[in-house]
């Protein structure tokens, strides 16, 4: 057996990252919120509470929803930090603000304990099939400790030395996937309008130079509308934008489009798509074009 593993948060990304550790011979203690997700991980010891789950593990994984939900089920009372061993390294592969990662490293220090970001790239099914690009922020030893179990969830890209650089090239990712969407949305409604198959319009983009696997993967689903089941939900695009306008805020960095990516997200909600992908604000420029949501063929 691998060295122990406290995993929190088996949604839709830490059930398939856990399964792969779990696969990678890591002992596994898991927590949930909602119990019961633990059985779906072979051998995994499922605990009642975060806290006992961290008891005793040399790495403590987060993948939780959002800054709420990581402070509290960490830095909260009864939370991780309090029960975790000295030494040990807790690892967030959740997409938080920088404020959070860095208050997250300078708390796990003031205990002894470490911290590393380790946000990552790719969806679920990327993370079932191991394929996830993990971005390591945290100083070189520790990050160095956990490459074993990034390699676990896939490759890990450059590491950097501040944990909250991490959390930031994350969030300016989802900014850049945000926008491709945008673009998208709006360039297959023009499409359509003009009498063109938005499918064999992005068959055509995607012959040249512009491919690339958010334009084949998304363009896929914007041209088919084929926003539901989510792979990541509106809801937590909302968040990502939200958190690339604060890191801006902060920085005095005005990102104006973000802000409107930002107010297509809310409009997206506010018509009761909370169960759809995020490439469901396309749906909003075809609105905007005088065609329906989706095609009537979805
Ligand atoms: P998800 O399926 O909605 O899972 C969210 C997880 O957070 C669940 O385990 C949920 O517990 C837990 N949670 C939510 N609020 C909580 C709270 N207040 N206290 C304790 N636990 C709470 O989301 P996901 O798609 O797996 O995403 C997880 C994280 O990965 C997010 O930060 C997201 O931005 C990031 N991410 C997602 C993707 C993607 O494509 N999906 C890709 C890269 C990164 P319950 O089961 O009890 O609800």
């Amino acid at each position: 057996m691998g060295a122990t593993v406290a995993f929190l948060g088996l949604g839709k990304m830490g059930v398939a990252m856990a399964k792969n550790l779990a696969a990678a011979g890591y002992s596994m203690r898991v927590w949930n919120r909602t119990r019961g997700k633990g059985a779906e991980i072979q051998g995994a010891l499922e605990l009642p509470t975060a806290a006992e789950a961290a008891q005793g593990a040399e790495f403590v994984v987060t993948m939780l929803a959002d800054d709420a939900a990581v402070e509290s089920v960490v830095l909260g009372k009864g939370g991780a930090l309090e029960s975790m061993r000295e030494g040990a390294v807790h690892v967030g592969c959740s997409t938080i603000s920088v404020a959070l990662a860095h208050r997250l490293a300078e708390q796990h220090a003031a205990r002894g304990r470490r911290y590393v970001s380790a946000p990552v790239f790719g969806r679920p099914d990327a993370a079932a099939a191991r394929q996830l690009t993990v971005v390591p922020g945290g100083d070189r030893e520790t990050v160095e400790r956990c490459w074993p179990l990034f390699l676990a969830l896939g490759q890990a890209g450059t590491a950097l030395p501040l944990p909250e650089h991490a959390n930031l090239v994350k969030l300016i990712g989802n900014f850049f996937i945000a926008s491709m969407i945008e673009m998208m949305g709006e360039g297959l409604a023009l499409a359509e309008k003009g009498g063109l198959d938005p499918a064999v319009v992005m068959d055509i983009i995607n012959a040249t130079r512009m491919s690339s696997p958010i334009l084949k993967g998304y363009g896929a689903q914007v041209a088919s509308t084929r926003f539901e089941p989510a792979g990541f939900a509106l809801p937590l695009g909302l968040k990502d934008v939200g958190l690339a306008l604060e890191a801006g805020r902060a920085l005095r960095v005005p990102l104006p489009f973000a802000s409107l990516l930002r107010d297509h997200f809310l409009a997206s909600l506010s018509k009761g798509r909370e169960s759809w992908d995020w490439s469901g604000i396309a749906a909003l420029a075809r609105e905007n074009a005088g065609l329906s949501a989706r095609r009537p063929s979805t």
